[in-house]
């Protein structure tokens, strides 16, 4: 019997609307006591950690990652992705099925659950894709990837662009009980686009990512949701224009929910232009930073590790987003985790592969847009990384509630820490936020009971209480 008593923290518990100071008890992986009972329950021989001043929360769920694996183990691999979820605070992923080869087939669903429960330090879920090889041209066996235990299906990394596919995807994932994510990208409108069309991709001479590529697919995929009635959940939404047509479609019921990834409400294209240009215009609203004066990382013009899909959007989408996340328009915060290698990254502009990593800095990050900005209380931001992933996707977690697994995160809102890339637990160093002052971050990260990750040194205090 293994029993840990976390003592004295403020427990934030969304699902159950729980904000205050409490003792969590946490035995044989599961929460056992949550108040006064835990102490007396936890008994001789429980390991106790002292907690106070520390927020006790249900584990994070990130429900958007790529862990490349199989097939592209250089540049993640499932024990390192875990690793750096861990580190971040989260004891649950969702990964993206366009790994090679793709995640289309109940046989490389097993693999890969295989392989996580052998190497991975957190809970991994798997999603299945839409069609087959993720080519958009015919549908993956979408019941037996169900019944081989995916949690979702998308073409993530890619857009089925024929409109009958799509509906007839929604028809099928509706009689299996699962949503449909969709990465929003149409295809005719974005063709070779590297950056957001407007004014920098002109100054810059970068072929141009328009907003209308995402929104006039966020478009279809609440026509087609309204007219099935399946679940659709735009993925990494950057626009606007999504946000106020996602909004519009909740109050008449629609089903359909969003996501946002940090960078697209932390950066702007200007970052595109170098740190000098960002932080002189839409850097402005961040630059107190963890609150230090002299805090302002540089990087140089055409950096790569700015370059993602969809892509850094305007001061005035950034905003749009930020308002979607405070009044509960986009449900889920996640981080579109995209592992490369340097060599892959460390080319021209145009021929840089998309995408950054994010599981290390996605919680600072949303803290210190949301929270410290006053834009989101604690408990209402927290939900958006636990209930609500959960309850999206049907998962049995995102709770503190007696009886739940023992997944829990302990954060300090408040910590101010410099990130370095070079210090991440993932196997890819392509993040633009290397060197960046931050605020906030996870103390430790509980999976099923058992301490996973801790910041080093901090519970000094650890004791056996007999
Ligand atoms: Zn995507």
């Amino acid at each position: 019997m293994s029993a840990l008593l976390l003592a004295g923290g403020r427990v934030i518990d969304p699902a159950n609307r729980v904000d205050r100071e409490a003792d969590v008890l946490l035995r044989d992986g599961k929460v056992t006591a949550v108040g006064p009972e835990a102490a007396k329950q936890a008994g001789a021989g429980a390991t106790a950690l002292d907690v106070k001043g520390l927020v006790v929360c249900p584990g994070l769920i990130d429900l958007h990652v790529h862990f490349r694996e199989p097939g592209q183990s250089a540049k993640e691999t499932i024990a390192t992705g875990t690793a750096a979820a861990a580190r971040g605070g989260f004891t649950s992923v969702v990964c993206m099925p366009n790994t090679s080869p793709a995640i289309d087939n109940a046989g490389t669903v097993a693999l890969i659950q295989e392989k996580a429960q052998r190497e991975g330090v957190v809970n991994v879920f798997l999603t299945g894709a839409i069609t087959k090889a993720i080519a958009g041209e015919e549908l993956a066996p979408i019941g037996s990837l169900k019944q081989a235990g995916v949690v979702a299906i998308t073409d993530d990394g890619h857009c089925v662009q024929n409109n009958e596919l799509m509906r007839r995807a929604l028809e099928y994932a509706r009689m299996f009980d699962l949503p449909v994510m969709d990465h929003c990208q149409d295809y005719a409108l974005v063709t070779e686009g590297v950056m957001h069309e407007g004014y920098w991709s002109t100054v810059l001479g970068l072929r141009g990512w328009p907003a209308a590529g995402e929104d006039l697919i966020v478009a279809r995929d609440i026509l087609l949701a309204e007219s099935t009635g399946a679940h659709v959940h735009c993925q990494h939404l950057s626009t606007a224009g999504s946000v106020a047509m996602l909004r519009e479609a909740k109050k008449r019921g629609v089903p359909i929910t969003g996501e946002a990834c940090p960078h697209h409400f932390v950066l702007t294209d200007a970052a595109i232009a170098g740190s000098e240009k960002f932080w002189a215009t839409d850097g402005k609203s961040i630059a107190g930073l963890n609150g230090s004066a002299d805090a302002r990382p540089a990087w140089p013009v055409y950096d790569t590790n700015f370059k993602m899909n969809p892509p850094l959007r305007s001061a005035r989408d950034r905003e749009a987003i930020l308002e979607g996340l405070a009044d509960g328009t986009i449900d889920v915060l996640c981080s579109d985790h995209a592992p490369h290698c340097d060599y892959e990254k460390e080319v021209e502009f145009d021929y840089a592969p998309f995408g950054i990593t994010g599981l290390e800095t996605e919680l600072a990050l949303s803290l210190m847009q949301l929270y410290h900005t006053k834009r989101l209380p604690l408990p209402d931001l927290l939900a958006k990384f636990t209930v609500a992933p959960a309850q999206l996707l049907k998962l049995a977690k995102g709770t503190l509630a007696p009886g739940a697994d023992a997944d829990v995160t302990v954060l300090d809102p408040d910590a101010a820490w410099t990130f370095r890339r070079h210090d991440s637990a993932s196997k890819s160093r392509n993040t633009p936020f290397d060197g960046w002052p931050l605020k906030g971050r996870a103390i430790a990260t509980i999976v099923r009971g058992i301490i996973v990750w801790r910041e080093e040194n901090r519970f000094a205090s650890v004791q056996n209480e007999n």
